[in-house]
Formats: structure tokens, C-alpha cells, sequence
């Protein structure tokens, strides 16, 4: 499953139509269609509570849709547990870290790889995702003694631990400083050139500049605009509603 084109055919890597899930009144994903090409990097910017993080959990799976379809490699997974999306191919980094932070950092990325390897191997496969990730030399640290920025990465090298097909990032660099966001962003650019589908929620624009790629506005749980970074950006619209509240935002962000 594996081997061969990412999935198994011609037509997008992943296709949702139609999907939607409320909370109570609240419609947090309302009838999203969004499609990925094998090898596309995408960011999805939007004001807070746009459903951004809600789309990424349905697409692991974590939250069950009320309705639409989820279409991965081909394969409708809509009601497929987590750890079948995974092990299609489907990495995540949510927006709230799932590092342990009284455990080590090797610790850490044992959990995800303890089910396919032990020994000299799952050591090697540590090694490699330390460097990739910046983090050599902090194996035998507590994650809790580690830089915010540092467990972000080591949020990034669990999902990579499964080695995805698709790697789904939420606020990759919430915390960051500008060169913690400048490495974030040269790991995410080096991801993709191997071939990984990467997509990007993120709301600090100056990264979603760095990356470069087209853009996804989710606004009120839908598809507000799609197209590229320039056309977004030009895009008045998408500036009256994600704009202005990146600045409310940022204010609000101050007083935390
Ligand atoms: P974003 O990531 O774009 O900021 P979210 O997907 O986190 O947005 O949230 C979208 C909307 O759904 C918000 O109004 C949020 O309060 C609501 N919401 C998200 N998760 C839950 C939940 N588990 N229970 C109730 N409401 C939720
Ligand atoms: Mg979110």
C-alpha cells in the first residue's frame, strides 16, 4: 500500500465533500469541499473558531462528521478509526501538543515507533528524526525542560514517526520567535521536496509567506476562497475577515 504512486491511481491524494460537524448550535465545519494533489503543499488560514482545527480532526478522525465524505487515496475513510488513517498514511500535529513532558525526548518518540521497530533500528530512526528536527543531543532530556519552540518540533517528529503521506500541521509555530519560525519553515519546504503532502493551518502570515504556497480561507466552517498566496493576499474580501482579526488577534494575544 505503500509503494507505488501515494494513491494507488490517478485523481487527488484527498478529497472531503460536503463535510460538516456542529457543536450544539455551532456549525464549526459546514459543508467543506476541499481537495490535495499527491505532493501539494497547502496552508488554510482563517479567523479563530473558522473550524480550522475541527477540519483536522475530522480528517485523522478523532471527530466523526455529521455529514460528507472523506475520501483518502481513494478510499472513503469517513467513519475509519485514528489508527487505520494512520496507518494509511495520515500524520497529524494538533494545535495542543501530544508530547509527554515528564517523559524524555526519546521516550516520546519511542510511543509512536514502538509498533514497527525495536533495537538498533528504532535507535537509528530516532537519530535520523533528531537531526531532521533540530533536536540532536536532546534525546535524554524531559520534554517539560525543553524551549516551547523545541517541543513544537518534537510535536512534528511524532506524526513524522509514522512516516505520513499526508502531514497535516496545526499552528506549526504558535510560540515560535522568528528564527524558530524561519528553521520551522525550512523543515516544512525540505518535507515537501521528499515528496510529503503537506498541509499548513497557520495565522501568523508571515510564515504562510515564507512557505509560499496556496491558500485555503476558512471562514464560519466553509470555503470562503481558495487560490494563491498573491491572490489572497490581493483579495479584499479575505482582508476585511482574516486580516483585521489577525490584528484583534494579535492585541488579544498581549494580554494572555
Ligand atoms: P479554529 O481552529 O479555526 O480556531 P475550531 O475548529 O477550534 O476553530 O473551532 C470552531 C468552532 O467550533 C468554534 O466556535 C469552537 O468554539 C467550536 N468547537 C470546537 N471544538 C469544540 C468542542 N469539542 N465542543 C464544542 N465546541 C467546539
Ligand atoms: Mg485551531
Amino acid at each position: 500500500m505503500t509503494s507505488g504512486t501515494a494513491n494507488g491511481g490517478d485523481g487527488p491524494l484527498l478529497r472531503t465533500q460536503g463535510l460538516a460537524k456542529a457543536f450544539g448550535g455551532v456549525r464549526a465545519v459546514d459543508g467543506v469541499d476541499f481537495s490535495l494533489e499527491p505532493g501539494e503543499l497547502r496552508c488554510i488560514i482563517g479567523p479563530n473558531g473558522a473550524g480550522k482545527s475541527t477540519f483536522f480532526k475530522l480528517l485523522l478522525g478523532s471527530v466523526k462528521p455529521d455529514k460528507g465524505t472523506i475520501l483518502f487515496r481513494g478510499r472513503d475513510v469517513t467513519r475509519a478509526e485514528p489508527h487505520r488513517r494512520a496507518h494509511m498514511g495520515i500524520g497529524v500535529k494538533f494545535q495542543h501538543l501530544g508530547v509527554y513532558g515528564d517523559l524524555t525526548v526519546r521516550h516520546n518518540l519511542q510511543l509512536p515507533l514502538q509498533h514497527s521497530l525495536s533495537g538498533e533500528a528504532m535507535d537509528a530512526e530516532i537519530a535520523r528524526l533528531l537531526e531532521r528536527l533540530n533536536l540532536a543531543g536532546t534525546e535524554e532530556r524531559r520534554v517539560a525542560e525543553l524551549a516551547h519552540g523545541q517541543r513544537q518540533w518534537l510535536a512534528i517528529g511524532m506524526a513524522l514517526a509514522m512516516r505520513p503521506v499526508l502531514l497535516l500541521l496545526d499552528e506549526p509555530t504558535a510560540g515560535m520567535g522568528p528564527e524558530e519560525t524561519r528553521a520551522t519553515g525550512a523543515l516544512v519546504h525540505s518535507l515537501h521536496e521528499e515528496g510529503v503532502t503537506i498541509v499548513v493551518v497557520e495565522h501568523d502570515m508571515a510564515f504562510v509567506r515564507q512557505l509560499g504556497a496556496p491558500v485555503t480561507v476558512l471562514h464560519y466552517g466553509r470555503v470562503f476562497a481558495e487560490g494563491s498566496l498573491a491572490a489572497i493576499e490581493g483579495n479584499e474580501d479575505v482582508r476585511n475577515i482574516y486580516l483585521g482579526a489577525t490584528r484583534t488577534m494579535a492585541v488579544r494575544g498581549r494580554h494572555h
